[in-house]
């Protein structure tokens, strides 16, 4: 069987460095910053910079990517200051999500090797 590839513990989202915890799931149970944030799989804080990602010895590690990647896009919604905005305001909110997105997505991607690696593994 081909060695799994190892686990990021940093992502770099424009210009804010996050940190990536992998939290087993009897330690997320007990921390009350999930009880206080919510969070199910996955949960990300700008204002400290963290991705968090609950697991445990069942997690198949196709999920914890799919989490991966979706916190990281709640760190993508967060430096674009879309988070700012009022949405429902917007003319095309597709074309305006999407149009502030992927260029800084594109740039997570070819920053973060590391990530980049453990995302499109097998
Ligand atoms: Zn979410």
């Amino acid at each position: 069987m081909a060695k799994a590839v190892e686990r990021p513990d940093f992502v770099k989202v424009g210009y804010l460095p996050c940190t990536i915890e992998f939290v087993e799931n009897e330690e997320w149970k007990k921390r009350p910053i999930f009880a206080e944030h919510g969070g199910d799989g996955g949960l990300f804080i700008g204002a400290h910079g963290t991705i968090y990602l609950r697991y445990d010895e069942e997690s198949h590690e196709q999920n914890l990517r799919e989490t991966l990647l979706h916190e990281i896009l709640h760190a993508v919604w967060f430096v674009t200051e879309l988070s700012q905005e009022n949405a429902k305001e917007w003319e095309d909110p597709e074309e305006r999500v999407v149009g502030r997105s992927s260029g800084l997505l594109l740039d997570v991607l070819q920053s973060n090797p590391k990530v980049f690696k453990y995302l499109t593994s097998p």
